[in-house]
């Protein structure tokens, strides 16, 4: 007899027949010989509401008060569930996170989760009774017991948390979509189903703003290699898998606080070509990557954005073999980018063959602000001075001089208290198919870009501010270290630009102000109205041309990039708000992601 974790969510405990129809499928379930642990979330809007009338009252409610509000709505529907079982002859009991033990940080709204006790569950379980538990919500340890939530979305994390606790054959996440999707079927109608994606894969897409699943909930099934599947509540079609790779053995204690990087990789076969002073408009990394493409020239990371004088610069890596060609291209390419035949300060292209890529790795480092940090002020703290910053959700990677490469080994392993490994090779999964270029593609609008302007050149500037946003609980997303350097009173800059939820936006500013005049930079600026358009797949790896494809299908749409960031598994481009969904239907078509057949969305 196999046990087996459900997660329902609001649209599918929305109304009391869904009620019953959920307890429907979860007595089937019991039927068919299996103990059931179901998660449910908030009926429908429920948790939506009550953000807004705890708005309607004050603009700053305590975090404390939020969390004993929300978590009411959870509440609701785990003794409706229950109740909705008890009619049909099941047994049952429901659980709110604390009854259950679901212990967590005392971190109010975003709360992780440390550990789950599982005698009480086990003690209903033997009695044969289907338990149903609250999700979204835990307590912490503390003196004082508190109610906290895990940050909205959060019950597919209790549901997988609990999983991984109790040892569960899987976990399904039912929800109002017939699973995992190429994109969002709300913003796209042409939108497919995936059988399968890598947890890797899912983790990118659902930080990059799928909310299909809470990005939470895919590390932990990653790390415990929990069997995770996401199917719809209205059919019995099988969904999509995620897939996980065997996961070393990990204790269950700090669950959700397991060390945030599992590897320190480098790579010093890579050089590096940066085109300076380019102009912005769209169109012109099509042309460049299109043409590096059509050499069949391979492209590492893509790092670009945008200065003062609406000029861009892009840098990109690729492997030392290919440095001569791309060079090629670049020069080739430059003299053509003249914004104005008369302006004198014309396209640059720089070259460097004297790096080395050096990355933390690892699941654990999404929504910890901490960590990127940590790794900018152990280089620093080495004198080692980091040119280019390209961040995902899995990893921070940053090129600096190959003389460093060693020492800059050495001071991130004892940091994170791992060992090294070089850049992993190939696709290790077991997928039934081969990974795909582009598996997905997500949309963000709830973005804001900060740029900060002059940022000194020198070793401890980036760890200084992001060590100063993460104190301030804000998590930075896309951080951008530009290539190109500037001397203001003549001392060397280079400007830092970084993505933050919009919520966070004005307090990243007021930090990073704060600081200014102490570390030497200039202005701070703000802009709320971006979107981030990404595509995600673990074959774009060996697949020269990938960028190449996205910046054509967003230049065609008129659509100006303004940052690029891409790893090893994810390319992302901000673009103004107002272009986000059109950029995410030209992206998602270019890929041949649009099938023929229209998804139905329930209301
Ligand atoms: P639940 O209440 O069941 O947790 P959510 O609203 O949190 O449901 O997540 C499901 C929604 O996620 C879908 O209705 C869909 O609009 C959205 N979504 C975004 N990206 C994707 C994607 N790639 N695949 C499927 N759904 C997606
Ligand atoms: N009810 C919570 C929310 O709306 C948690 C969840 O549904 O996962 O964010
Ligand atoms: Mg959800």
């Amino acid at each position: 007899m196999a046990l087996i974790v459900q997660k329902y969510g609001g649209t599918s405990v929305g109304t009391v027949e869904r009620i019953q129809a959920v307890a429907q499928r979860v007595k089937a379930t019991v039927a068919a010989g299996h103990s059931v642990v179901v998660v449910v979330s908030a009926m429908g809007k429920t948790t939506d509401g009550l953000v807004k009338l705890a708005a309607d009252i004050t603009n700053q409610p305590s975090r404390r008060e939020m969390d004993m509000l929300l978590s009411t709505g959870e509440q609701v529907s785990i003794a409706l569930l229950t109740m909705a079982l008890h009619a049909q002859g099941q047994e049952a009991i429901s659980l709110t996170g604390a009854q259950v033990g679901i212990v967590t940080e005392a971190e109010h709204t975003r709360a992780r989760i440390l550990k789950i006790k599982t005698d009480r569950l086990q003690r209903h379980l033997s009695e044969g009774k289907v338990i149903v538990v609250a999700g979204f919500q835990g307590i912490s340890q503390t003196s004082d017991l508190e109610i906290t939530t895990l940050g909205r979305g959060g019950s597919d994390t209790s549901a997988v948390a609990l999983a991984a606790a109790l040892g569960a054959e899987k976990c399904e996440i039912y929800t109002d979509v017939p699973g995992i999707l190429t994109t969002d079927p709300r913003l796209v109608p042409e939108a497919q189903l995936m059988e399968e994606i890598t947890s890797d894969e899912m983790l990118e897409l659902a930080s990059l703003g799928a909310k299909v699943l809470h990005p939470r909930a895919v590390e932990i099934a990653r790390n415990y290699g929990v069997t995770l599947v996401v199917r719809s509540s209205w059919t019995d079609e099988p969904g999509t898998r995620v897939i996980s790779p065997r996961p070393q053995p990990r204790p269950l204690e700090g669950l959700e606080l397991a060390h945030p990087v599992d590897a320190v990789e480098f790579d010093t076969d890579q050089a590096k070509v940066a085109l300076l002073r380019i102009p912005d408009r769209p169109g012109i990394a099509a042309r460049l990557f299109g043409e590096l493409a059509s050499q069949a020239l391979n492209v590492d990371l893509i790092i670009q954005s945008i200065h003062e004088g609406n000029t861009n610069d892009i840098a990109f890596t690729m492997v030392k073999a290919n440095l001569a060609k791309a060079e090629a291209v670049a020069e080739a390419i430059g003299p053509a980018l003249r914004s104005n035949p008369t302006d004198t300060t014309q396209a640059e292209v720089m070259v460097d063959q004297r790096m080395a890529k050096i990355s933390i790795a690892g699941a654990g480092m999404i929504g910890r602000p901490g960590v990127a940090a940590k790794m900018f002020s152990s280089l620093a703290a080495a004198g080692i001075n980091i040119q280019l910053i390209s961040t995902s959700e899995v990893k921070v990677s940053c090129t600096i001089d190959v003389a460093d490469c060693d020492r800059a080994i050495a001071v991130l392993c004892e940091a994170f208290e791992v060992t090294s490994s070089p850049v992993p090779q190939g696709n290790s999964l077991q997928t039934q198919a081969p990974a795909p270029e582009v598996r997905g593609a997500a949309l963000d609008i709830k973005q804001a870009r900060v740029a900060i302007r002059h940022v000194p050149d020198r070793p401890g500037m980036a760890a200084q501010i992001f060590q100063l946003l993460a104190t301030h609980g804000v998590s930075v997303d896309m951080i951008i270290q530009s290539q190109r350097c500037r001397l203001v009173n003549g001392q060397a800059t280079r400007d830092i630009a970084f993505t933050v939820a919009q919520a966070d936006a004005q307090t990243a500013k007021a930090v990073v102000e704060s600081a200014a005049a102490e570390l030497g930079f200039g202005d701070v600026a703000v802009d709320e109205a971006i979107a981030k358009v990404s595509v995600v797949g673990t074959g774009m790896i060996y697949a020269p041309g990938v960028a190449a494809r996205m910046f054509k299908a967003l230049s065609e749409q008129g659509i100006n990039l303004q940052m690029i960031a891409t790893s090893e598994i994810k390319i992302s481009c901000v673009v103004a708000e107002a272009e986000g969904v059109a950029a995410l239907r030209a992206v998602h078509n270019a890929f041949g992601l649009a099938g023929l057949k229209r998804t139905v969305v329930p209301a």
